[in-house]
């Protein structure tokens, strides 16, 4: 089966299952306006993202890796009134896109972006005690995987869920010899994961409008 069909199943996805969303699908061209690479989460993967935040009941989300603010967008629909999403974002360009896809989703009194390299980001959120976040979605530079678990961990408690992006990679998180340090980053979301006690969690293997790849998710004992 053909990436066109799986794009073509996806499509289908959201004709039967979604109610249209003018902001998002403006987020989508604002991004595709502004330059920004179309590497955001696909329509049907966002939805899951905002399932999983409902069926957590998640007040308080984190993101690593803002970009134009889609995926953020779908998490903070998912939000009570008084929920809240900090999401991370390293380059002052997606960044000020983001902020403009939030206001015009109506969504920028529930999130807040905080421009600058996400470890710095995570730790000035750990020495705030801004945590424990309900639910935590990391999709930022790959090699830092395990480094974002590690925050991720520290602004967890019993019953959060994270979820690591990316991690299948066209099948190459199979490759343990490689250098690509994208795998490398897979590979080490996985050894992360199935290596801490505190954490129960299982990858699922993903094709559709974005290729062949896969998401790891967890849930903290
Ligand atoms: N979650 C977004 C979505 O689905 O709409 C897509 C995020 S995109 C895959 C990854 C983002 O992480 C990019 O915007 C990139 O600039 C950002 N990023 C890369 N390295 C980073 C770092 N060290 N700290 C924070 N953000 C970083």
């Amino acid at each position: 089966m053909s990436r066109k069909t799986w794009a073509a199943v996806d499509d289908y996805i959201v004709d039967a299952l979604f109610e249209a969303d003018s902001a998002l699908e403006a987020a989508l061209a604002a991004n595709r306006d502004q330059g920004l690479p179309p590497i955001d989460v696909s329509p049907a993967q966002g939805k899951l993202l905002s399932l999983l935040a409902r069926i957590r009941g998640a007040k308080k989300i984190l993101e690593i890796g803002t970009l134009g603010g889609y995926s953020t967008i779908w998490m903070a629909r998912a939000l009570p009134m008084d929920g809240k999403i900090v999401t991370l974002e390293l380059d002052p360009h997606h960044a000020k896109v983001a902020r403009s896809n939030f206001e015009r989703a109506g969504v920028s009194n529930q999130v807040e972006l905080r421009v600058g390299p996400a470890l710095e980001s995570l730790a000035a959120l750990g020495a705030e005690n801004a945590g424990p976040f309900d639910l935590i979605f990391i999709d930022a530079d790959k090699p830092n995987n395990p480094n974002y678990l590690s925050g991720a961990m520290r602004l967890s408690r019993p019953g959060t869920v994270i979820i690591c992006d990316n991690v299948i990679r066209d099948g190459a998180v199979l490759d343990g010899g490689g250098h690509d340090a994208n795998v490398v980053g897979a590979r080490a979301a996985f050894s992360f994961i199935g290596g801490d006690k505190r954490l129960d969690g299982t990858a699922i293997q993903t094709v559709g409008a974005k290729g062949y790849d896969g998401f790891a998710i967890a849930i903290v004992e």
